[in-house]
């Protein structure tokens, strides 16, 4: 009886210390938020027993060094995490992981800029190993002692999370996120990096598409201009076929707003050409000015972060989004206050999702100049899901699968004409700087054309999306400015974007009307393909790289 007593007492320390060892190791990101209000990390209740489970499976160890190894490890890659983020201000993606061998010396180089935030992050990390290694020792006979518990621990992250990785097609998945904590951003990165780097490259099956270039980074050249004194909102829509908006020929009436608009000669309207095929591609691509489908530096180093260069001016910048945080991965360079997304919503009916966006612009201050993102949720698919019942204009019932298809679609723009009407009715009565409104689609989508549907397929049908600027009447100029574009695509948008907040981008290889369109990888590893135009700015080649 007293042994059974004698092993629950053991267990409720075990799982006591499991909790408490949790919590240490999440001090360095909850002291960081207090210090770096840009630092988004949320709290997660399944991470959080992921955590406690891998604290018990330590403390149980025969051995009993288990708990210090793991707290060292995970504090390591906390602290780097980190350190990371107060240099470049993004958070470590898989792909830099790969190259650190290749790029040491300039991350030395870095680093040696930094001695004082190195120091106090050393001195904390070892204040908290010392703490971990005292715990350890007071409590090492007070403690579980299960057999095979150190072969679980390294079985969970030694083999059931690399293998996940393996298995996962898709890198995105495995890019840190802004709302995760920076220990579970580093293990998943290093998940990846184990998996498809160290094994498959021991295997010899590694992924690369060998259209890779070396090339050097953009240049952003500082024009010293007078300080922005204008709002610039982006409307960043999600799967926007303009063929299918009446703004763009369309039979059917599906932007009836913006056509009254049009009518009024408000509105400056074309199709451009996506960087990329998918949300998680297309919307790093477009903030980040990412020109070239295999330069990650454009992500990593954050230098020709669109966000980054309006807030160097001094401008506000916001990024509201109902859309899910990991896709503001490198994008959204604002503070947490400044930062909404699809995790924030509450008590809201999925079909009035995007409803949400009317309300977040209130919380702007329009009367400073303000870099306003708003990144929609609009005619995702299915496209039944995410409008209001009202907007069912084409029936979504009793019709053919296709043909329900084609409705939903259809009915999905009518809602958004409707949510971007109330954007530009909200800035014309509360905005009293001159203002800029952009609205454009994240990648296009196949509704049926040519027998296709979605985005997935490299042609660029998939690739055209509207691209729409509104502006005051104290704004025409601007507006004027950011639809002269040199070629139709987003990479022009995002540079005349630039240009706008007084910068020139330069890009050292430039050629005369090529552009990429990156496939489903975001690094380029996957297809992608590169488009040229002629003189008459209409697109004469699209070759898919693979
Ligand atoms: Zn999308």
């Amino acid at each position: 009886m007293s042994e059974i007593l004698n092993y629950v007492r053991k267990a409720l320390v075990t799982l006591a210390l499991a909790v408490l060892l949790s919590v240490l190791v999440l001090i360095p990101d909850e002291i960081y938020k207090l210090v770096n209000i840009q630092y988004p990390p949320d709290f997660d209740e399944q991470i959080f027993f992921i955590l406690i489970l891998s604290y018990a499976l330590a403390l149980s160890t025969k051995g009993r060094r288990a708990p210090i190894v793991l707290s060292g490890v995970f504090l390591v890659i906390s602290g780097s995490e980190i350190l990371h983020f107060e240099y470049f201000g993004t958070l470590i993606s898989p792909n830099e992981i790969t190259l650190l061998a290749t790029e040491i010396d300039e991350i030395i180089l870095s680093l040696t800029t930094m001695w004082f935030e190195i120091a106090v992050i050393f001195v904390g990390l070892f204040v908290l190993v010392l703490s971990v290694i005292k715990v350890n020792s007071l409590t090492k006979d007070h403690r579980l002692s299960v057999p095979l518990a150190a072969i679980a621990l390294i079985l969970l992250y030694g083999y059931v999370l690399p293998s996940r990785a393996y298995n996962d097609t898709s890198v995105q998945n495995y890019y840190p996120s802004p709302s995760n904590y920076s220990l579970v951003n580093g293990v998943k990165a290093l998940s990846w990096v184990f998996a498809n780097d160290v094994v498959r490259g021991l295997r010899n099956e590694k992924r690369v598409n060998p259209h890779h270039q070396k090339r050097q980074p953009l240049k952003v050249i500082d024009l010293m201009g007078d300080k922005p004194n204008f709002n610039l909102i982006v409307v960043m829509g999600e799967s926007l076929n303009p063929h299918r908006m009446s703004a763009f020929g369309a039979s059917r009436k599906t932007t009836p707003f913006l056509d009254a608009r049009i009518d009024k000669d408000e509105i400056y309207k074309r199709i451009v050409y996506s960087g990329g095929m998918s949300t998680k591609v297309s919307i790093p691509t477009f903030f980040n000015l990412k020109k070239y489908p295999e330069d990650v530096s454009a992500l990593t180093k954050g230098h020709t972060n669109l966000l980054r260069l309006a807030k160097n001016k001094g401008m506000d910048t916001w990024w509201l989004s109902t859309q899910s945080a990991g896709l503001a991965t490198y994008s959204a360079q604002v503070d947490r206050r400044a930062f909404f997304s699809k995790e924030d919503i509450v008590n809201t009916d999925e079909k009035s999702t995007d409803l949400v966006l009317l309300d977040l612009i209130k919380k702007v201050n329009l009367e400073k100049p303000s870099f306003v993102v708003l990144h929609e949720r609009g005619s995702h698919s299915p496209y039944e899901r995410y409008h209001p019942d009202e907007y069912d204009h084409f029936p979504e019932d009793g019709v053919s699968t296709d043909q329900k298809r084609v409705n939903s679609y259809d009915n999905s723009l009518i809602f958004s004409d409707h949510i971007h009407e109330e954007i530009i009715k909200y800035v014309e009565k509360h905005s009293f700087l001159p203002t800029v409104v952009l609205f454009t689609g994240d990648h296009g989508e196949l509704v049926g054309e040519k027998g296709l549907w979605g985005h997935s397929v490299l042609i660029p049908e998939g690739a055209e999306v509207p691209y729409i600027v509104w502006s005051s009447q104290s704004a025409k100029h601007l507006a004027k400015q950011m639809i002269d574009l040199p070629y139709p695509t987003h990479f022009e948008i995002g540079r005349s974007i630039a240009a706008l907040l007084g910068y020139e981008v330069a890009d050292p290889q430039e050629r005369q009307g090529e552009y990429f369109v990156n496939g489903k990888n975001l690094a380029g590893t996957g297809p992608f393909a590169k488009l040229g135009f002629d003189d008459e700015k209409s697109i004469e080649s699209w070759a898919v790289l693979k």
